[in-house]
């Protein structure tokens, strides 16, 4: 995850209110969604008043996020295969280059990246996830993206579960776009809340308790429609394989192939940057 936050937060925002991320509409002409959150005419689904705990450091500092025991449990080894199997995914489409992880935590992506061959670098607000990472060896540094980030250009970006907690996803996506070689990939992870709408509707919990502490909600329509006004032409959008319910993924993965919407929990987005520059609004 990362946190693009920082900087972003004193960009347009008042005191964490804050109107559509996607299209700009009045948070009161918004219909409320799911509780805390509100849902614009354009899709997009998200808290207007954020939770500006997320935009610190301490935030990611505590709790599972810098936490590789926590990973381990939950996630096993299908992290490093999600993970390898990501960056072959990438490399079918960029032979290679400098790749920046976004938001990289203890560096799971940045390893995955390396051992492919790429110079992979990372960074993330948790000085504790960028801790264990340069421990291990990898380049990772602590700060706020794009603020902190080293500059220089960029073949591949990735931004790992990290829009979810993004006050402006748009001003995030088109540095990407800025830091992008021409040509270059972005490359998407985020929750996809048409499943867990569905999920909350299901269960008619009320609750509110799904992605507790997302500040922004993605379908696969706003998230490829965030990625074109900001300059990038999505190429694939697919489940996420990396899953702490494998099976149950697995089957409605399956189901979306039928023709039905994308029904995974989480969703991966691959996009190339556009090749002329300026133009997104
Ligand atoms: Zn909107």
């Amino acid at each position: 995850m990362t946190q693009a936050i920082g900087q972003t937060h004193a960009i347009g925002e008042n005191a964490g209110q804050s109107d559509c991320p996607l299209c700009g509409r009045k948070t009161s002409e918004c219909r409320p969604c799911v509780p805390g959150r509100v849902k614009c005419a354009c899709g997009m689904v998200f808290r207007p008043a954020a939770d500006l705990r997320v935009s610190e450091s301490q935030f990611w500092d505590s709790g599972d996020y810098a936490d590789p025991a926590w990973v381990e449990r939950v996630y096993g080894g299908r992290r490093e295969q999600a993970n390898r199997e990501l960056v072959e995914a990438v490399t079918r489409l960029v032979r290679g280059g400098r790749w920046l992880d976004v938001g990289c935590g203890p560096g799971y992506l940045i390893r995955a990246a390396r051992k492919a061959g790429w110079q992979a670098s990372g960074i993330d607000l948790s000085r504790r996830a960028v801790a264990l990472a340069q421990d291990a060896g990898l380049d990772a540094v602590c700060g706020d993206f794009p603020s902190q980030a080293p500059e220089g250009s960029y073949d591949v970006i990735s931004l790992i579960h990290a829009l979810e907690y993004v006050s402006h996803p748009k001003l995030i996506v088109r540095e990407c776009r800025n830091r992008l070689r021409r040509g270059g990939l972005l490359v998407v992870q985020s929750k996809n809340f048409s499943f867990w709408s569905r999920a909350e509707r299901f269960f008619r919990s009320g609750s509110g308790i799904w992605c507790p502490q997302d500040i922004r909600s993605y379908s696969p329509t706003t998230m490829t429609r965030l990625l074109r006004i900001s300059g990038f032409e999505t190429i694939t959008i697919k489940p996420a394989r990396l899953t702490n319910h494998p099976v149950l993924t697995g089957c409605l993965a399956c189901l979306s192939t039928l023709g039905g919407p994308l029904l995974s929990p989480s969703m991966t987005a691959i996009a190339r940057a556009e090749a002329a520059k300026g133009e997104a609004q």
